[in-house]
Formats: structure tokens, sequence, C-alpha cells
């Protein structure tokens, strides 16, 4: 079973240190050789045959797409190469000659198991950030206007007797593989899901809660199950829209489910064999790519 997660990239590096260099980010944007991902309502501009690609705007469109955009953030740099997201969620329809030949915006969710890994996660902070910068537009704190600041890592205030700067929110969420005497794991569904799938458990923490707590809230409100050992394993960035999904394994103090809220519309008890042969039984588990599917595999390889 393939375990690998999406929206984890390595190598590039996000160049924390230009952020404040406002000449190195005008020179940058003025250099045909950087790269510009467009982002438009929440999606990515990317080409999808059996694969798909993010289209990164570079050589005489780099000054174009920028023009468009509402907003520019740098993503990164790669050796002299920097990278930006350009916002133009504005334009009803975006018009310009780097959007023909073929290239869609499309739902990073759809395509994220298409696209590579790297090239994943740019667009999953580009989402990200364009996410944010379009719901902070307004100070929390007076009301006035804000602005972009640090190659689109701040919002500061316009209102000068404030002056408070918002910072890019990520929102972290538990998501947990119950297990039961080592041959049983507690997936659910929610109504919304397509088809029959089943997946682990997740829910926000709330302030003033540890992860663990957190933890076993979840699974007590959704399923009635007490567990014990919340085990940290791995997380994966969430941006749909600002997610930090904070993977666990539990061991059930319990057995009997009872369906506490109307998050879920069913949980089961799950046999190993039933998991590892899903294809032919009456259930389908998280997609690849996803930390819950991730979580399901690791165990199934660890009681194999
Ligand atoms: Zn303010």
């Amino acid at each position: 079973m393939k375990t690998s997660m999406l929206f984890i990239g390595e190598g590039l590096h996000r160049g924390a240190e230009f952020r404040r260099d406002e000449a190195w980010i005008a020179a940058k944007l003025g250099d045909p050789r950087s790269r510009i991902l467009p982002v438009w309502r929440d999606r990515s501009l990317v080409l999808h045959g059996d694969a798909a690609s993010a289209v990164m705007v570079t050589g005489a469109d780099v000054p174009g797409a920028i023009e468009l955009a509402s907003e520019v953030v740098l993503l990164g740099v790669d050796g002299d190469i920097a990278y930006f997201a350009a916002d133009l969620s504005h334009h009803e329809t975006p018009s310009a000659g780097f959007l023909n030949g073929g290239a869609q915006f499309m739902d990073l969710r759809e395509i994220g198991p298409l696209v590579e890994a790297r090239e994943g996660a740019m667009l999953a902070l580009a989402r990200g950030l364009m996410y944010w910068h379009r719901n902070h537009r307004f100070c929390g704190v007076c009301g006035n206007p804000t602005a972009s600041r640090s190659a689109g890592f701040v919002r500061k205030c316009t209102n000068e007797a404030c002056g408070r700067e918002h910072y890019p929110r990520t929102d972290p969420a538990i998501i947990v593989l119950v297990t039961r005497d080592d041959n049983y794991c507690l997936l659910g569904r929610q109504a919304v899901w397509p088809g029959q799938r089943y997946s682990t458990l997740a829910g926000f923490v709330e302030p003033g809660e540890t992860l663990e707590a957190a933890v076993a809230r979840e699974v007590h409100e959704e399923t009635g199950v007490r567990i014990s050992d919340a085990l940290y394993q791995a997380s994966q960035p969430w941006p749909f829209p600002t997610s930090l999904m904070l993977g666990f394994r539990a061991h059930a103090e319990s057995r009997e489910i009872t369906l506490n809220d109307s998050e879920l519309e069913d949980a089961r008890w799950f046999s190993r064999d039933d998991v590892a042969n899903f294809e032919t039984r009456d259930f389908q588990l998280p997609r690849f790519g996803s930390i819950s599917r991730w979580l399901i595999a690791g165990w199934l390889a660890d009681t194999a």
C-alpha cells in the first residue's frame, strides 16, 4: 500500500530572510527568471493530463502576471530563482497569454495526487497564503483595512494609531487511528463523503487544550470510545482552507460505539483483514496521499 503524504515538499527554501528586504523582492519581481504561480479563488493553475503540473509563469510573462495580481507573496527560493504566488481572484475571468495553452484553474484537493511532491507543497503554500490574505483584509482589533507586508507573510493595520501586525494562521487539528487488540481499528464516515468511504477520526484542537486531550475528547465525542496512549506519528499541511493535521495513534479502552454528536453518520470497528482487503469489501479507505491513509497503512505494515 502506498504510504507517501501529499503537500510535504523537500528542497524549497522558504527564504524568510529575504521577506523584509524590499530591494531584493523588487529585483526578483523584475527578474525574468522568477517563477509566478497564479491562484484564482482557491484554485491553482495547472496543466492536467494523466499527471498534473503547476503552471509557473516565467520569462517575458512575469511582469504581466504581477500586474494582474491583487497580492503577490514569496513562496521560496531555489538557488537564484525566486518563486512567488499571484492572486488573481478579483478578476471575474482572468485573461492573459499565460492562461492559454490548456492551463486550467483546478482545486488542489482534486489534483494534488497527480502533482509532483515539491510542486504540491508550493501549491499548498500558495493556496493557504492567498486564502489567508483574502480573509484578513480588515484588522480584527480596530476594523480598518490591512495591507500586505514582508513579502506576504504579514498583514499590517493601516490605521497608524493601531498598527497591529497579523500573521498567517494555521489551525491545528488532530487525526487519530484508534486500535483495539492490535487487530481492529476504528473508522467513521460523514454523510457528505462519497461512496462508502471510512476514515480516521479528526477534529480541531480547542484553546487551552493539549493535543493528547484533543485526541481523547474528539474520539469520545464522536464515538463514545475511551482511549489511552495517544502517540504522535506525523503531520500534514492541509490547506483546505487552513489546517495542519497532527496524526496520532491511540489504544481503545472501551469497545462500544455511540454516535454522540451529529458529525458522523456511522463508525465501526474494522478488522485488520477487512482493511487490508478493503477492495473486496463494502467500504472504501481515504485517498492516497492523505495522512489518514498513511496512518492506516502504517498500522497494517506494523501488524502484518
Ligand atoms: Zn487595527
